[in-house]
Formats: C-alpha cells, structure tokens, sequence
C-alpha cells in the first residue's frame, strides 16, 4: 500500500485550469501531460552520461546526445563550439530564426556536472545510474519503477548527478522549443541555444569561446538557466549574481613548535594573533570594519528596492531548517543581507585539535577568506581594502615566506596572496522592456507570485557575456531549491522540471 495520495499530472494539470495560465501555457500542458513518458525516458538517457568536466570521453558523449536532441526536433545549424585551447569541452550550439521576429535571445544551461563520490550517496543510488523516488529520500520517499502507463506524479523525483544541475535546463530549454512548435504554435524570437560543459570546473575557457564566436552570439538577451526557484516553491527570476575574491592568509611565529609550558607567555601565538586580526575585521553587529568596504556600493534602484520588499521571507524557515536562533547581523534580513558585500571566514587551521592535540605553540596559523561582492566593487580593489586592513593592525605584509632578515625586523608578519580568479558583479535592470515583457511572460505559467530577485546570493561569471559581446544577461532558474546540487543525492522534482518546459516556453513565445 502507498502512504502518499496519487495525483497523477492529468488531474493535477486539470486542477489548474481554473487559474491565470494563459491558453498557450495550458497547449503546452497538455503536450507535456501526453508525451510526459517519451520527455522522461529521453532524460534519464541523457543522466545516465557522467558529464564531470575533465572526463573528455564522456563529455564528448554528453555534446553528441545533445546534439542528436536538437537535430531530431528541427534545431539548425547545429554545431560544437570549440575553445582555441584544444580539448576543453565544447559548447554545444544550435538555432532557430522566427519570421517575422527581429530579437534573438540565447538561452543558456550546461551539461557538465560537479565532482562524484558515489560512496556519499545513499543506499541503492548511483550517481549516473537515474532512479525514479515517491518523494524526497530525507521525506520518506522511496524507490519506484518507471511508470508503463506514462502516467508521472508531478511530486515524484529523478534522482542522479546532473538531474538539477544542469541537465534539467538543457532538458527544459529543448522540450519548450519541440512542445511549441508540435502544438502548432511559434517562437516570437529567433532563438539561439548555447549549452556549456565546463560551467562547474570555473567556465575556464568560456572567454575564449565567447570572443571566437563573437558574432555567432549576438543577441537582444542570454537567457540563463541554471540553480534553483525560490525556497517557497515560487518561480523566480533573478536579475544579477554577486561577484568573488578570495585572500589567502598565514601568519608566521616561531620557526619551530614549542613546548607551551616553556614558552607560552613568552613566544607569540600565531593562532591567537589570527584569531584577533579576524576578529577585528567585523564588529559585534556582524558589519565589516574594514575601511570603505561599503563606499563602492551601487544602491539599488526603486524598482529593485520594491522587488526585495516584494520577496517572500525565507527567514523564519530557514532557520528553522538549518538550526540557528540568530542572524549574524541583528535585524538584517536574508534578502538584504545578500545585496551587501560580505567578508566570510572559509576556514581556518592551526596546530592540532582532537586526538592529535599537544600542548604546544604553532609554528603558524592559515585563513582563507571569500569577499561576495556587488555592483560598483570592484574585486581587486575589495582585496587591497582588506589587505590595507591588515596592514593598519601592524602586520608587515609580504606575499613569500618570511626571510631571516624580515623575521629580524619585524614583529607581526603575514603572508596575503590575493587569489587572481576573482571577478565582479553583475546586475541587469529590471526597467529594460524586454525584461518587463520577460516578467509577464513567466507570469503566464503560474497563478502563484514569480518572485524578482535583484541579486543572487552566489556568483557567476556573467559579466563575461557583457565583457565580449555586450549581451544583457537574466537569469530564469527552474529547479527545486532542495535538489542537493553539488553534493551527494541530487535529485529533480519532476514538477519542476514540467513547470520548467512551461517557462522557457513562455519566454520564446514572449509577446
Ligand atoms: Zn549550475
């Protein structure tokens, strides 16, 4: 017997007829509901590909399937775009022209997926190997064959790598465009398609694919999905993503460990002083107390500032779900919080703790800290703000270990390298009108709120899309915000995956 009630996605898509999809979205609906079986089956194929960025192999196998996609419904001009380095994986492109559609738009996913270990997974699955659950495993889900009357639960989920991150977007983008054009309607846009498989070692090489197809990607707009809706379940929209720097910090004291009954007291302690020089970078209040860190700040604009009021709170939920009692900065919301820049220990080692702990003095004390930044920062300058920080408590900086000479001369050293992979925010207006059309557009899929975000809280290097080819970027993200990603039992909702195809859909039929 199941515990769960069936509502099979016929009558859960005739519950909402009643509602304010428009008669597009409910033909789309329809054909989803139809062909939910030949959608799924495709899917699971395409999951069981491993798509880990380095394996050349099996990335390539991922870029052919994707390839056989596009062709089998229409997609032209269909083609790898190739790194001038040899051997990155390919971005996999395709495109449609609409007459008499003057914009284009770009819609973006990638295929690759982040590193496996599949011993972390729980019992019965296998990362590349899809299996269809009732619910949530952590919900009591359990595992369930492939229905053979096509009949899918919209509550059900595919668990496997890849499943939300991102092969959902490649899955949802594809069958938008074949459910569009089978139900006999059509794009208002050319559209072009423009799938990465790199996008979770870092998109190191999506520069150079950029710049050498500089004018095959022209566009009105880059459409980009990928990540997770709303914590509520909302469809949102999410207008920018938050930039990145990181430092990396060790402080130096004796040459050799001491034995801290002879020594303590005496001998400075390298843990100790990293201890108070982070400290001292942030106040009671959890506000950075490095000079300027704020000055650069670009404030939000009235239509943003409405949206964020707009945004339903998370907060007492997610603190419910993650344990904690408190916000680091009192009275700060989550939403306001990720629209700041923020300063974040990532982690920080000295000496040894547990079974290995002694009584000892280290020799030196590591930090590693993650500066998230927003529109106006600028990413090297954020760093040098903190390392002019650093420097006014004392420290004699240097970016080598310290020589006899400087150990001579100067009492507080610190070696600072600030990592050169750091890049900035980026953030589209929420006033350009075709993102107003874009806003309409999803609305049309839901009766629920979509919700705007000016921010993510995470980052991305969207600004590269601006750098080399001036393409505004927006980003339409369709999975469910408990998908695991990055980690161990990844999973989709199949809701989410339906409701997807539903709003890409809307954003190529966009009026
Ligand atoms: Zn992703």
């Amino acid at each position: 017997m199941r515990k769960h009630i069936f509502f099979f996605l016929f009558s859960f898509l005739v519950g909402e007829l009643a509602t304010a999809q428009s008669a597009d979205i409910l033909k789309i609906r329809k054909y989803e509901e139809q062909n939910a079986d030949n959608i799924i089956k495709e899917f699971v194929q395409f999951l069981s590909i491993p798509n880990l960025a380095k394996d050349t192999v099996n990335i390539q196998k991922n870029a052919v399937f994707i390839m056989g996609m596009m062709k089998k419904i229409g997609i032209q001009n269909v083609q790898l775009l190739n790194a001038a380095t040899a051997g990155v994986p390919p971005v996999v492109y395709g495109e449609v022209k609409s007459s008499p559609a003057k914009q284009t738009l770009v819609f973006y996913a990638h295929y690759d997926g982040q590193p496996v270990n599949p011993a972390q997974w729980a019992k019965g699955l296998d990362p590349f190997t899809p299996k269809l659950f009732s619910a949530a495993i952590n919900n009591s889900g359990s595992n369930i064959s492939f229905p053979i009357d096509g009949k899918y639960n919209p509550e059900w989920r595919i668990y496997a790598r890849g499943a939300s991150d991102d092969k959902a977007g490649v899955a949802a983008i594809l069958n938008a465009y074949d459910a569009i054009i089978k139900t006999g309607m059509q794009p208002s846009f050319n559209i072009k398609f423009f799938f990465e498989g790199e996008e979770e070692a870092g998109s190191p090489h999506l520069n150079e694919i950029l710049e050498k197809y500089k004018s095959l990607l022209q566009s009105d707009l880059f459409i980009i999905c990928d990540g997770p809706a709303h914590q509520t379940g909302k469809k949102q929209i999410v207008f920018g993503v938050r930039g990145d720097a990181h430092l990396d910090l060790t402080i130096y004291a004796s040459k050799r460990p001491l034995h801290s009954g002879h020594y303590g007291n005496w001998s400075p302690n390298p843990a100790m002083m990293m201890a108070k020089l982070l400290a001292s970078m942030k106040d009671d209040k959890g506000k950075v107390t490095v000079k300027g860190f704020y000055d650069d700040v670009i404030p939000l604009s009235p239509s943003e500032k409405k949206a964020l009021q707009e945004v339903p709170s998370v907060d007492k939920q997610m603190k419910t779900e993650l344990g904690i009692s408190a916000e680091e900065m009192p009275g700060v919301s989550l939403g306001e919080a990720i629209n700041m820049p923020s300063l974040n220990i990532n982690g920080m080692q000295s000496g040894n703790v547990g079974m290995l702990a002694s009584n000892q003095i280290p020799t030196f004390a590591t930090a590693v800290i993650d500066l998230r930044l927003v529109l106006g920062n600028d990413w090297k300058r954020q760093q040098q703000k903190v390392i002019a920080h650093i420097k006014d408590q004392g420290y004699y900086v240097t970016d080598h270990e310290p020589t006899e000479e400087e150990r001579k001369k100067y009492g507080k050293i610190i070696k600072v390298i600030a990592a050169e992979d750091g890049y900035n925010a980026q953030r589209t207006s929420m006033d350009l009108p075709i993102l107003k059309k874009l806003i309409e557009a999803v609305k049309t899929t839901t009766k629920d709120q979509v919700v705007l975000q000016p921010t993510s809280g995470g980052s991305l290097p969207l600004f590269l899309f601006g750098k080399y080819l001036k393409a505004n970027t927006i980003s339409v993200p369709i999975a469910n915000h408990d998908n695991n990603q990055h980690a161990e039992n990844e999973n989709i909702r199949l809701q989410n995956l339906f409701g997807g195809i539903e709003t890409m859909a809307s954003l190529m039929m966009m009026k």
